[in-house]
């Protein structure tokens, strides 16, 4: 398959900005920052770096740029300053919103050379890594030692845990217990503002103090950055909480004919706030399959009589509302693939993500009634429906695989729809990127919240230097 790129209108956004700047002065200027071999503005670069996996307009950057260290970060923030050039910030850059694509050209800076495990400290339970360390990564070096991260994304290898973080993500691993990121796993964040201070949250802020608390002095500031899509900070490094690795796990797989009776099943999982007895709850229907929900589910404990009364519990409620019991290695399966990585997926044709967020307990049937409407209408079977359970909600997606580049506007068009349908309905988003990200979708809804979101953005950046145009926009009225 292949997809063209119209290289003339790739260029135009090149130049239009070239024409501001001395390109090779500035270049020299950011090798003398980070090194000759972490800087390029070869065009090859620039077009592999040039988009995501949503439909957006791929964007060039002017240069990719690899720090290695937080003060190679903060020496571009302060050269990105001195310039007045854009700096946007990619991780591994599987976001699929236009969440980091430079549309306003200017640096884009790689964090995935910024991937070292600081600290695994065993005492406090605190892993201090580098942002551009991916998921896998950790939960490698935290297996050696019978610890364990408990709160992931589908796709561990391909995300790196400050995007990851900076976007609040969350997954279907572990997330039915300890919920997104942002609830309690983040312990602090280091991060170079956008005029190049270096900051850090938490009790990680306090002098010599090390990262164990969420909670510092003043404000949760840590909060204020996550699921900022790194409007405000740049982060360099991220403390997390850490656990033993359960010993117990058991997995479950059952068949439901109806969505009603799988949101049963989350409310009795995630009922007993704090001790829920699923570890990750993932469930999803085929649009070639209407009327039938895989539910999977992972189960585990420090010790096998807990383990066995949430298994009982949770066997028992599934076949009280009418689950049908499968082959428990299919979830075991799964749930192994979050961490490890999705090979597949990606064989099986091109993804489209459409209808990302998070939803009420209680709401999910809504929009799994409007998902079947639309693939309906549009008659394309090639999409899916999963929902994955957090206490007393639930992460929703449809993803649409492609074939044929002829396959491509129809599949925008689906996902538009999809999207236009589930904001009316009340999702709350991943993330909402650039205007042709998500942003359309909500465009003059969010009133104060938005420009409170603007006016924080400006005194934090005067310049707007960081990840200009992304979440908001400052022209707007
Ligand atoms: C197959 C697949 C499965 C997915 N599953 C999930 C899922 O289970 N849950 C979920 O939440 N999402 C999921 N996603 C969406 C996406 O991949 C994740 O959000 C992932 O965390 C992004 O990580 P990344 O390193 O690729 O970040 P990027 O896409 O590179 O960046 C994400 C955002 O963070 C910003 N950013 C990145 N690094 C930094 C930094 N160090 N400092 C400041 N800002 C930064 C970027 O500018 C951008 O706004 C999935 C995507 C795919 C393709």
């Amino acid at each position: 398959m292949r997809i063209t790129f119209n290289l003339e209108t790739l260029k135009m956004f090149l130049y239009a900005w070239d024409e501001k700047l001395d390109q090779k002065e500035i270049k020299n200027e950011l090798i003398e920052i980070v090194g000759e071999g972490n800087v390029s503005d070869a065009d090859f670069e620039l077009y592999a770096y040039s988009r995501d996996l949503s439909p957006a307009t791929p964007q060039l950057a002017s240069f990719i740029v690899r720090p290695k260290s937080t003060e190679d970060v903060k020496e571009t923030v302060k050269l990105a300053n001195k310039r007045k050039i854009p700096i946007y910030v990619r991780g591994c850059g599987c976001s699929h919103w236009a969440a980091w694509l430079p549309i306003k050209s200017g640096i884009l800076l790689d964090m995935t050379s910024m991937e070292k495990i600081m600290e695994i400290n065993e005492e406090n339970l605190v892993a201090v890594v580098e942002a551009g360390c991916t998921w896998f990564k950790l939960m490698m070096e935290l297996g050696k030692r019978k610890l364990t991260y408990l709160s992931s994304e589908m796709g561990g290898p391909a995300m790196t845990i400050g995007g990851s973080i900076i976007k609040a993500g969350g997954g279907p691993y572990g997330t039915c217990k300890f919920g997104f990121h942002g609830q309690t796993d983040v312990l602090g964040l280091e991060l170079v503002l956008p005029t190049g201070e270096i900051v850090k949250t938490g009790s990680w802020a306090m002098p010599r103090c090390i990262p164990f608390r969420r909670e510092g002095l003043g404000p949760d500031l840590t909060g204020l950055f996550i699921g900022s899509e790194g409007i405000f900070g740049i982060a360099t490094k991220v403390a997390l909480r850490i656990r033993p690795l359960p010993e117990h796990e058991e997995f479950l797989h059952f068949e439901f004919d109806s969505w009603e009776d799988v949101v049963r099943v989350g409310d009795v999982a995630t009922r007993e706030v704090g001790d829920e007895a699923a570890y990750s709850l993932d469930c999803s229907e085929e649009a070639s399959k209407i009327g039938t929900v895989s539910v999977r589910i992972h189960v585990f404990g420090y010790n096998q009589y807990a383990l066995s009364r949430r298994k009982k519990l949770l066997t028992k409620i599934c076949q009280k509302f009418n689950g049908r019991e499968l082959d428990p290695e299919i979830a075991k399966n799964t749930f192994s693939k979050v961490v490890e990585g999705l090979p597949e997926i990606f064989a099986a044709g091109v993804w489209h993500f459409a209808g990302c967020g998070t939803v009420p307990l209680r709401e999910l049937p809504k929009y799994v009634k409007v998902w079947r409407e639309i693939i309906q209408k549009y008659g394309f079977y090639r999409n899916t429906f999963g929902a994955w359970a957090f206490p007393r909600g639930w992460t929703i997606y449809v993803h649409i695989a492609y074939h044929e580049p002829e396959e491509r506007e129809r599949i925008i068009s689906i996902s538009n729809e999809i999207n236009r349908r589930f904001f009316e309905n009340g999702i709350v988003p991943y993330g909402i990127g650039g205007p042709e990200g998500l942003q359309p979708f909500l465009k003059g809804k969010l009133g104060a919240y938005y420009d409170l979101i603007k006016k924080i953005k400006q005194s934090l950046d005067p310049n707007n230097i960081l990840q200009p145009g992304i979440l908001v926009s400052l022209n707007d009225a």
